[in-house]
């Protein structure tokens, strides 16, 4: 549920910073709009010998950096405009951390949980035969993204290779380690949401053991954030999914958590019937109680547009780690920075999972694997430099952290845009 189409919002946000920041109007002119976008009829044989139509996208967004790299979605509400809005948000995040690749993204309108493992495998490599001459190594990279996985990437990797007739494992990251994958690539964007969340509370004295975390979302990313976090001493105090979520003040034991939603199917239930159950006092809340809770520490790790007008009133948590991409509306952030919570933004904190697909890319091209060790350290590396660039703009140029970033990713893609010329050059100013 967003306050405007989500696209516009993405769009209206890079029009503002980019003129607040002093970016050239060729730079905001050329993000207005996608570089390519491409629409299929995916045609996928049921099970039970009928035909289903899938309405299926990818979008190369802008390569001014480098190809566009992006994951790909199956979900109901898939839209034109909502892949439009997380290619653009990726060509933002690859800039603000710094590598080389423009922004992609793509999405099936589909509720996987409604298909038979064999559905779903033909419908991941039908969307790969659609594509396979709008990505490849040099253009445009997928990667997993919300209900897509490592097993579906390696289908889709496959489905590539048969039709290009060679093995190229660079085409698609997120893949199971025996495909190409990388180690680490699972935990990337919990891992990284961590180091970020880390290099803030270092720098404003928030304390661990006094910070009470609540996570919407309790999938891949949200779950490896809220792991890492209680590791840290942190106390996980509510938890959601797609079917509801529960709350414990003492707060939960995460790995049994998850052990219980992997049987179960979702968390709700499982405080019901698990062993934890008995364990941990409980009450089940829904994802809107969720969000307004008076935690120290909100984290949407679901979906977009869960935090807009209508309930930005009512947001109790000083600090919001943005682990979902866009979870807050343009509007409604406008509401966060006047009520002075501070957002800890997207394009940065959820930027683990793309600088691990760069390793694995990296690695691919390479023909040479990495051990865990070296994931770890130069993926923090690869954040905590970034943290410390955009703090610096957050502190001198007086400007929320989000306004910091894309300030630094605008500049970044406003001055590969420059080295080819502007009017100012053209013209001879
Ligand atoms: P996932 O499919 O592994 O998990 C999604 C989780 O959200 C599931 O637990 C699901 O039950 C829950 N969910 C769905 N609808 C919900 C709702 N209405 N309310 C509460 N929970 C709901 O997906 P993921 O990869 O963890 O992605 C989550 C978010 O993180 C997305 O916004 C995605 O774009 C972003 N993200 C993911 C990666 C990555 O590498 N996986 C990288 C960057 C950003």
């Amino acid at each position: 549920m967003s306050d405007r189409n989500v696209f516009e919002d993405a769009v209206t946000r890079v029009e503002r910073i980019g003129l607040d920041a002093g970016v050239a109007p060729e730079t905001v002119d050329a993000l207005r709009q996608p570089g390519a976008l491409l629409t299929a009829d995916l045609a996928v044989r049921m099970d039970d010998g009928s035909t289903r139509h899938f309405v299926a996208y990818r979008c190369r967004y802008n390569d001014a950096l480098g190809p566009t790299k992006g994951g790909i979605r199956f979900h109901p509400d898939v839209t034109r405009e909502e892949v439009m809005a997380l290619a653009l948000w990726m060509t933002i995040k690859c800039a603000v951390v710094g590598l080389p690749y423009g922004g992609g993204k793509g999405g099936v309108a589909v509720d996987p949980k409604g298909l038979s493992r064999l559905e779903l495998e033909r419908l991941s490599r039908a969307y790969m035969r659609a594509m396979a001459d709008f990505v490849g190594p040099d253009t445009d990279i997928p990667a997993p993204d919300v209900y897509t996985n490592a097993r579906i990437m390696g289908w889709m990797a496959d489905e590539y290779e048969a039709i290009h007739r060679k093995k190229t494992p660079a085409v698609i990251t997120g893949k199971p380690i025996l495909l190409g994958g990388s180690l680490g690539r699972d935990e990337a964007t919990g891992r990284g949401a961590f180091v970020v969340i880390q290099e803030y509370a270092r720098r404003v004295g928030l304390e661990p053991e006094n910070t009470r975390v609540a996570v919407q979302g309790f999938g891949n990313a949200g779950y490896h954030v809220a792991r890492l976090l209680q590791e840290a001493g942190y106390r996980i105090v509510a938890v959601s999914d797609s079917k509801g979520g529960v709350y414990a003040d003492e707060g939960f034991d995460i790995e049994s958590l998850w052990e219980h939603k992997q049987s179960a199917g979702k968390v709700e239930g499982v405080y019901c019937t698990g062993s934890v159950c008995e364990v941990v006092e409980h009450r089940k809340i829904s994802n809107e109680e969720l969000l307004e809770l008076e935690v120290d520490l909100l984290v949407p790790a679901a979906l977009e547009g869960v935090i807009t007008t209508e309930n930005a009133g009512r947001i109790r948590a000083p600090l919001i780690a943005e682990v979902a991409n866009g979870p807050i509306t343009a509007e409604a952030d406008s509401q966060m920075r006047e009520r002075h919570i501070t957002v800890l933004p997207d394009v940065l904190t959820n930027a683990g999972g793309v600088t691990v697909s760069y390793f694995e890319w990296s690695q691919n091209r390479q023909g040479y694997a990495w051990t865990l060790e070296e994931v770890r350290e130069r993926l923090e590396r690869v954040l905590t430099r970034a943290f410390d660039g955009l703090w610096h703009l957050h502190q001198t140029e007086k400007v929320s952290i989000r306004d910091a970033a894309y300030a630094m990713a605008l500049r970044r893609i406003g001055e590969a845009i420059e080295a080819e010329g502007t009017r100012d050059y053209f013209s001879g100013d």
